[in-house]
């Protein structure tokens, strides 16, 4: 290969072999959406950066280090590659007026990107599936987000998650939750690191949320929002308790859940696996009752999450639950001009049954075709030469199981290959 050509590091190519798995995925998402009335939106890969600024936060990992910016240079516009759905998702409702009238249950799925340190379970390109309700106050849809991700799991056939929920009540709760915060890292100050300590005290919370393990129990022992949590949103999270306790759904009450955007409020969650080392979320979200309006629509409350797919599919190859690759029903192998007319003609007819055909293009000898129709994976190989097209007949070979070949009338042959 020639030196330089190779894609870029943390981003992945999806390899014929594997494709299968990503399509089973994303029909089986396709379908679970649609049972719970969610519809597809698709909004562009790129967006103005400003957008992912004032959403996601200035002061997050995903501002501050992780965005693939650029300055496009034949206009001078600051764009960023999304490295997450939900505010191009408001975005375009916001800008097509979605929310006149109705809320809307919503869908999207696509790549995102965000300049991480690419190991297992992390890349720089990864796909995400992203639900959001918005219009909708809850908690009953904050139950509903979490309950069909529930049926999903049993869609895919992975067990062994862990969920757990959590509320970051609402404005004025943060507000004196932060000063709290802030009052008990100052006390650490020695042991914060530098990011903790830059964020200190232009984002405490986001502190509660960092990865580094020396930190791990001075975050252990901070101060807990619930003890801030305003009425309203204390009711929120208790009913949202209930209705998935109704619905036997179990869950943990994690009170440091935080998330790593601004954009959050009372309900955040979170579906945890012990089965895929450090990169342990497949699931995350919650709820943003300020975005909306933040980014300049009619305010609206909202709720949503997204998942991780790579983590997903590795998830469900743990789970030993990967699906067989789609073979072809037959390999046509022919020999002589109008066998090979005969063969054009058949495998059309085949097609128009239905049937996955591959036609040996290339010719050949009969000895050299039949081995591309073994390595092909096609459970059976159509022979045609002379004696076929005189009989209008075609020679069908079973090629995964040792049965004896058979002469087939060629009308007959879409029922055989049904069998
Ligand atoms: P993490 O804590 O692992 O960094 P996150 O909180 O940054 O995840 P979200 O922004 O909530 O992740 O995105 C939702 C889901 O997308 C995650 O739960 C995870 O499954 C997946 N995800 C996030 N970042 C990556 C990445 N760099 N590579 C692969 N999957 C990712
Ligand atoms: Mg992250």
């Amino acid at each position: 290969m020639t030196k330089g050509v190779k894609a870029i590091r943390g981003m992945n190519d999806v390899l014929p072999d594997e494709v299968h798995q990503w399509q089973f995925f994303e029909q089986t998402v396709q379908d679970w959406l649609a049972m719970y009335g969610y519809r597809n939106i698709r909004t562009p890969v790129i967006e103005y950066t400003d957008l992912f600024v004032r959403s996601i936060g200035e002061v997050t990992d995903i501002v501050e280090k992780e965005m693939y910016s650029f300055i496009d240079h034949l206009n001078n516009d600051n764009l960023s590659l999304r490295p997450e759905g939900t505010a191009s998702c408001v975005r375009a409702v916001i800008e097509h007026n979605l929310l006149y009238g109705s809320p809307q249950r919503l869908y999207y799925t696509g790549p995102m990107f965000r300049h991480e340190r690419p190991q297992k379970g992390r890349y720089r390109q990864f796909h995400q599936v992203g639900v959001e309700a918005l219009g909708f106050e809850g908690p009953d849809i904050d139950a509903e987000l979490i309950i069909m991700c529930s049926r999903l799991w049993k869609m895919l056939g992975i067990t062994g998650l862990r969920l757990e929920i959590g509320t970051l009540g609402n404005m004025e709760s943060r507000v004196l939750y932060r000063k709290r915060l802030i009052k008990y890292f100052e006390e650490y100050v020695d042991q914060l690191d530098e990011d903790a300590n830059r964020r200190l005290h232009t984002n405490p919370l986001r502190i509660l949320d960092s990865k580094n393990p020396a930190m791990q129990s001075i975050i252990e022992r901070a101060p807990k929002l619930i003890d801030d949590l305003d009425e309203t949103s204390r009711l929120h999270f208790e009913t949202l308790q209930r209705i998935l306790s109704d619905q036997g759904i179990q869950f943990e009450i994690n009170l440091r859940l935080v998330r790593g955007l601004d954009y959050y409020n009372r309900t955040v969650f979170e579906w945890i696996t012990d089965k895929l080392g450090a990169q342990s979320a497949v699931c995350a979200g919650g709820r943003y009752d300020g975005l909306v309006e933040q980014m300049g629509g009619r305010p609206a409350p909202a709720c949503g999450f997204a998942m991780g797919i790579e983590r997903l599919l590795a998830l469900m190859h743990e789970c030993d639950k990967m699906t067989e690759p789609p073979t072809p029903d037959a390999y046509i192998v022919h020999h002589g001009d109008q066998a090979t007319d005969y063969a054009w003609e058949t495998a059309e007819l085949l097609r128009n049954s239905g049937h996955r055909v591959v036609l040996h293009c290339g010719g050949g000898s009969f000895k050299s075709q039949m081995k591309k129709a073994n390595t092909s994976r096609a459970r059976y190989a159509i022979i045609i030469g002379s004696d076929e097209v005189m009989t209008q007949e075609v020679t069908l070979k079973p090629l995964r199981t040792a049965d004896e070949q058979t002469r087939v009338d060629v009308r007959a042959l879409s029922s055989v290959l049904r069998v």
